[in-house]
């Protein structure tokens, strides 16, 4: 079944409601109402249950969602069934902390390389990962990893970049704060930490 018709709003709530499913999943709760959901990541239930209504209703009235099956339906749209594998480039500051960063996980997802092209970090170790030369980053071509945490300095970005779609690498979460081309095949979702803050006196008091 493909999801067209999912709007970006709604495809940007769902990795919440699986998260939230995920953990009350591994409570104990086997069935989910929309309230329940929406008691537990603070939204309200309208909501939820529009957004479900985008794909198909799987869930009883009265009776609710089950559990495994909403994250199996929720993985599947997100494609998160196939796509789960992940390598990083850059291994400084903000990249260590992201591979220390449990977060992924709940979605399965996971850093299974990283790279970078300073020869004092090349060869040690990080979070039982060896940092590899981004020389060598062909290596990752058999792997068809296809997803990409791009953690270098701003000035390297568009060159890392370049690097990674000549090696298959389909999406890229860009946390350098340089607006990156891709050809159209690949897909980037860019994370400014910074302009968040800088938004943040403007809502305060
Ligand atoms: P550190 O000072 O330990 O390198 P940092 O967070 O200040 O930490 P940055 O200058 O932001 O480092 O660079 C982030 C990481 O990206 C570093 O580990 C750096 O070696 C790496 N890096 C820089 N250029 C490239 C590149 N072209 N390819 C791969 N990795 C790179």
């Amino acid at each position: 079944m493909r999801y067209h018709k999912i709007p970006d709003e709604t495809v940007k709530r769902l990795p919440r409601y699986l998260r939230a499913a995920v953990l009350l999943r591994r409570g104990g709760k086997k069935k989910l109402s929309s309230s329940e959901l929406a008691e537990f990541i603070g939204s309200n239930s309208t909501q939820i249950r529009k957004d479900f209504s985008y794909f198909g209703s799987f869930g009883t009235r009265g009776v609710g969602y089950d559990t495994q099956k909403l994250i199996k339906q929720i993985s599947k749209i997100l494609k998160l069934d196939g796509q789960r594998e992940a390598i990083l480039i850059g291994v400084g500051n903000l990249g260590s902390a992201i591979l220390a960063y449990e977060g992924f996980s709940i979605y399965g997802l996971l850093i299974k390389a990283v790279f970078d092209n300073n020869l004092r970090k090349i060869g040690k170790k990080l979070n039982g990962l060896v940092i590899e030369d981004i020389a060598k980053l062909k290596s990752i071509r058999p792997k068809k990893i296809k997803m990409a945490i791009l953690t270098v300095p701003s000035n390297q970005a568009q060159h890392v970049t370049d690097k990674l779609v000549d090696n298959n690498i389909r999406g890229i979460l860009n946390f350098t704060s340089c607006r990156i081309e891709v050809p159209r095949k690949v897909k980037v979702v860019s994370i400014d930490i910074a302009l968040d803050m800088a938004r943040l006196p403007y809502y305060m008091q």
